[in-house]
């Protein structure tokens, strides 16, 4: 008996429906296959946006990505074992950068999976789960769907936000229920992420050091770009006058333009600031975890964070603010009114030297032009063109690609800027522009690596299938980091870092309907991509780029090992 030939009786995956429907789910991104095909279906049938991929990693980082721009978890709907998996790395992703996202799964009989007697796709998915998120959750009865839910949402978006698992077996999706008890089973759930008010001692502690510092530097995090205190967080840097630093997926925060921003004298800044303030950024790899040639010894920290364990995490800090950076920030405003911050005149003149010096040096690259393209007279070339479209979503994976683009373009509001974030992975830019563009109905530019472009490239078909503004640049040079390198063997094959020199990306797109660019010049450049953003219809643009010019593993060299013994 099915659950719509009689009116008095439901199932699981109504229920669940029901459930996310209550709980303001709009969009759910997915891959459908057993056990799951028939809840997409029904979520879809309800109203939810069904988004369906090629893939369950770009599923999943498209809803992680949504997550980190809305504050709402978001959902990634997975079949059994091997999707379950692919979509694992978008939520252990999701954990790492702090982006709320609830990974739902069908999962096979459970009674099979735990006797291990071979099911199709058998895998103990929650156990799985478990060191990659939040939280991991399995449902074996419909009429704990509800508080199931309620708990991955908590989870998810409380505290440091992150990844969660959810796992609904087959038996679970099927479960026939009287559907009036079991609309008593669901609710919305009241305040998912309290506010956590710092303590007024910390508060207090931390502004008498900034008031003390000579030279202060605030780091903004993308911990400061979810919480979504962007006003209140501009006038705490003008008020004070301190100078401030963006970490990526923090730039636009302010726009990269401000006067404040040390961003074009970032080793100068870091390495001389006395008191460093770190709003929602941790003192990881990408700070060199605040040792090394770019930090002194001596620099004191006072660090804004939900997370109490964050703190001393790579050095000891003088000053802990635990709290959501919404209220921290609150209240240091309001604390400045009896221990007022006076802004560090000098400081900011010395940084203003190294910064016109850095932009000058820069200058010279960018207005080379060479042919072929390099990165900078390509990146160049699109910088000009966002500058007319400040509100557009800026995607951004490679290796000399994003280290150039995060650099070069420059953003000019919050949460706009989306890459490889904390772990510094490739394949996230298909998934993200998809998530980006469903999320916000904003226009969507993708500046990709060749390399990177690959991990997520059929995803294009989705683009165009679901008629994205999603304009993507290709920056191809023919191989990951060069596109020159050379077989020590000396035999027919291509060089471990070489790709298809002379790939016509932009084929690809046409496919499926999409408009496809050649551009080997910076002005053709301009001109497709001012194309693909006034058309607002899926674009791809080929940017050939020197196969010589790249630098291996970009700015992060240091950190690829290298062998001692030469061939
Ligand atoms: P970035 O890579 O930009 O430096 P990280 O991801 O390393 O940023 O750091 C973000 C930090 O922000 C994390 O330690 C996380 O706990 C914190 N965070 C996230 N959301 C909030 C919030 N709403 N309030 C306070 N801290 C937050
Ligand atoms: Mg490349």
């Amino acid at each position: 008996m099915s659950a719509d030939q009689t009116q008095n009786l439901t199932d699981g995956m109504h229920i669940i429906v029901d459930a996310l429907k209550k709980n303001g789910i709009d969009t759910i991104y997915g891959v459908v296959g057993i056990p799951v095909t028939d809840m997409a279906r029904h979520a879809q049938a309800e109203g939810i946006r069904y988004i369906g991929f090629r893939h369950e990693q770009s599923a999943g980082n498209a809803a992680a990505i949504s997550g980190f721009i809305t504050q709402k978890p978001g959902i990634c709907l997975t079949v059994s074992a091997p999707g379950f998996l692919n979509g694992m790395v978008a939520l252990a992703n999701a954990t790492t950068n702090g982006f709320p996202m609830i990974q739902i799964s069908g999962s096979s009989d459970r009674a099979i999976i735990d006797l291990q007697q071979g099911d199709y796709e058998e895998l103990d998915q929650m156990n799985t789960a478990k060191p990659f998120v939040k939280a991991s959750y399995r449902v074996n009865k419909p009429e704990d769907l509800g508080i199931a839910l309620a708990r991955a949402i908590r989870a998810s978006v409380s505290g440091r936000p992150g990844g969660v698992y959810l796992d609904l077996t087959t038996e679970v999706l099927s479960a026939v229920m009287d559907k009036d008890a079991a609309d008593k089973t669901i609710f919305t759930v009241e305040d998912p992420a309290p506010r956590q008010i710092p303590s007024p001692d910390s508060v207090n502690k931390a502004l008498k050091l900034l008031a003390s510092a000579k030279r202060p530097l605030i780091i903004l995090g993308k911990g400061a770009a979810y919480a979504q205190a962007d006003d209140n967080i501009r006038q705490f840097i003008e008020t004070t006058g301190i100078p401030y630093l963006p970490m990526s997926m923090a730039k636009g925060l302010l726009p990269d333009t401000h006067p404040l921003s040390a961003a074009s004298a970032r080793s100068y800044a870091l390495s001389s600031a006395d008191v460093v303030v770190l709003m929602g950024a941790r003192l990881n790899w990408l700070l060199d975890h605040g040792k090394g040639k770019h930090w002194s010894p001596e620099t004191q920290f006072i660090q804004l964070d939900i997370e109490p364990s964050e703190i001393d995490s790579n050095r000891p800090i003088a000053a802990p603010v635990v709290g959501d950076i919404y209220s921290s920030i609150e209240s240091l405003l309001a604390g400045l009114k009896s221990t007022p911050v006076k802004s560090p005149t000098e400081w900011i003149v010395s940084i203003d030297e190294h910064k016109k010096i850095n932009v000058e040096k820069m200058a010279v690259k960018l207005n080379t032009d060479t042919s072929p393209m390099n990165y900078f007279n390509a990146l160049r070339a699109i910088r000009d063109v966002l500058v007319d479209h400040q509100d557009v979503y800026v995607v951004n994976e490679g290796a000399n690609t994003l280290d150039n683009g995060r650099n070069i373009i420059d953003m000019y509001q919050p949460r706009k800027r989306l890459d490889c974030g904390t772990w510094g992975v490739m394949g996230v830019g298909m998934g993200y522009a998809v998530g980006a563009a469903v999320t916000s109905g904003k226009p969507v530019v993708a500046i990709e690596g060749d390399s990177a472009f690959g991990f997520s490239g059929m995803e294009i078909e989705t683009i165009c299938r679901y008629k994205l503004p999603v304009t993507i640049l290709i920056f191809n040079n023919g191989g990951i980091y060069r596109g020159d390198g050379v077989n020590l063997h000396g035999d027919q094959d291509p060089s471990p870092t070489v790709l298809m020199g002379g790939a016509r990306y932009d084929k690809m797109i046409e496919a499926f309907g999409g408009i496809g660019y050649q551009a080997t010049t910076p002005a053709e450049v301009q001109e497709a991509l001012r194309a693909g953003l006034a058309s607002g219809h899926p674009t791809l643009i080929n940017v050939v780029i020197d196969p010589a010019v790249g630098t291996e593993s970009g700015h992060i060299g240091n950190l690829n090992p290298k062998s001692v013994v030469k061939n």
